[in-house]
Order: structure tokens, then C-alpha cells, then sequence
């Protein structure tokens, strides 16, 4: 296991943290300004997909912008087992012990969305060890894919 990716990683995490913390009091569309500037990266950009800017706005509009809470499982069998080696860098010892569910790499709880880009499968002792623990995400892999799509749609709703 690489220990300076995941001391890496829980750095990130509260760089995150602390950023979601500042937004609070900010303007979304400051937020976005520099976003779009390319002012602002990761960990930070992450902010701005968080589901406090949006709730509101969302219920007006009466439409979900991260999609359902749970992934479907019958459209989305894995064709591997456990990929906790996304997360803890080291290949599942488990996974021919256990069915595999469907997670978000980016935790629903805090804007990951119901894509597939977003998905990952993990055994239920993987499951439950990942749990919404940001200091878990990988984010030496860069911005998600997701993470403009899913601005633009908030953006689309807010503006
Ligand atoms: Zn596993």
C-alpha cells in the first residue's frame, strides 16, 4: 500500500473541508466566477456541488440534480468483483465471498451523482469501511468528469 497517496488523500480531504466550510458564507456565483476563471481547483471546486447551494432551488423546481439516491442494480451488474482497490490501492481479499453493491466514489451525501462515472462496486465490508469518508476519495486522479456537467446543471437551475 503507497502511504503518501493516502496521506495525499487525507490532506486533500480536509483541504475540502475546511473549502466547503468557507463556502457557507460565500456566494454561489462568486464561487462559480472563479471556478470558470480556472481560478479554483480541486479540492475546492468540489464545493460547488455540494447539495446546500442547490436544496432550495432544487425543490422549486421540483427536479433532483445528482439523480436518485441509490444506482440501479439490475442495469448494473459489475463484470469484476470488489473494487477496493480504487480506494485502498490493494486488491479486495474478499470478493468472491461477497456480492458486490453498487457505491459513490464521490459520497451522494455531499453532491456525487447517480452516473456511471461516479460508480464503483465493493463488497459489503468494503462498503461499510468506505462509508462517506472524504479522506478516502482519490484525488491524485484529477476532476472528475462528472464534476463540469453536473456545474452546468446547477447552473442552469440557479441562474
Ligand atoms: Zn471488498
Amino acid at each position: 500500500m503507497d502511504l503518501t497517496t493516502l496521506k495525499n488523500r487525507i490532506e486533500r480531504g480536509e483541504e475540502y473541508l475546511l473549502a466547503l466550510e468557507e463556502s457557507r458564507s460565500r456566494e454561489w456565483r462568486e464561487i462559480l466566477a472563479e471556478y470558470d476563471g480556472g481560478r479554483l481547483a480541486l479540492p475546492q471546486a468540489m464545493a460547488l456541488v455540494h447539495p446546500d447551494f442547490y436544496k432550495e432551488r432544487e425543490t422549486e423546481v421540483g427536479q433532483s440534480i445528482r439523480g436518485p439516491r441509490r444506482f440501479s442494480t439490475t442495469a448494473s451488474r459489475p463484470v469484476a468483483g470488489c473494487m477496493a482497490d480504487r480506494i485502498w490501492l490493494s486488491a479486495c481479499p474478499l470478493e468472491n465471498l461477497y456480492d458486490v453493491h453498487a457505491d459513490h466514489l464521490f459520497p451522494y451525501s455531499l453532491g456525487g451523482p447517480t452516473l456511471a462515472e461516479n460508480q464503483l462496486f465493493l463488497c459489503p465490508v468494503h462498503n461499510r469501511a468506505k462509508a462517506s469518508d472524504i479522506h478516502l476519495f482519490p484525488w491524485e486522479l484529477g476532476e472528475p468528469d462528472w464534476l463540469r456537467r453536473q456545474v452546468d446543471r446547477i447552473r442552469n437551475l440557479l441562474l
